[in-house]
């Protein structure tokens, strides 16, 4: 089980988007994680606004002190047309590339994956607990960012439990039977199955 804590870039970026204080508790959560000897990682929504700060080398030297050992890019995907602007095309994710492929050399002791880019080959979509899963501000296990639903509150019924839950065993078991993974976000292009999912 690795923690995984979201940030957006450094404060401004970051309490921009998630609210005041959100960088403080998350670098307070890092440095306890670091001070437990604990592996433990970040999550980073990417978009053609804040990819270069977020893969600059002050970036993650400043991650890397805080003990971070473990980077997910995650493409931003546009939820309607006015902010379509923030999602990469071809060009970026090709540069994303270039760049993480350097940052790999130059930060030896951390991972960088990127997403949706690097899952198929990881064998498709990782969400709802076949990877990973998300839980929201509120304790929500979410199967994933993208895919914002939720049977099951960890503060009420602990991680197991939440791994276990209907609704993630019938998307692992939908993903099973062949959702594929087309380059885009797989349970975004089955959402409206997933909200049926629920309940
Ligand atoms: S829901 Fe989308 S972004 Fe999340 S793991 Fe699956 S394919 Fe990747």
């Amino acid at each position: 089980m690795i923690p995984v804590i979201s940030l957006e870039g450094e404060l401004t970026a970051t309490d921009g988007r998630r609210g005041k204080g959100v960088f403080q508790r998350a670098l307070l959560s890092m440095e306890m994680l670091q001070k437990e000897k604990l592996f433990f990682g970040t999550s980073i929504t990417v978009t053609t606004e804040n990819y270069l700060e977020v893969t600059s080398e002050e970036f993650l030297s400043h991650l890397a002190s805080l003990g971070c050992k473990l980077v997910f890019y995650v493409e931003y995907v546009p939820f309607d047309e006015s902010t379509e602007h923030l999602a990469f095309r071809d060009e970026h994710v090709a540069e994303m590339e270039q760049i993480l492929e350097e940052r790999r050399e130059q930060y030896k002791k951390m991972i960088f994956l990127s997403f949706p880019g690097d899952e198929k080959a990881l064998d498709g979509c990782m969400a709802a607990g076949r990877g990973f899963f998300h839980i929201g501000p509120d304790g929500s296990a979410e199967p994933c960012p993208f895919s914002p639903f939720s049977d099951r509150n960890v503060a009420q019924t602990g991680l197991r439990d939440a791994i276990a839950s209907p609704l993630f065993r019938k998307i692992r078991d939908a993903r099973a039977l062949g959702w594929e993974h087309t380059g885009g976000c797989t349970l975004y292009e089955h959402r409206d199955e997933v909200k049926k999912m629920i309940g």
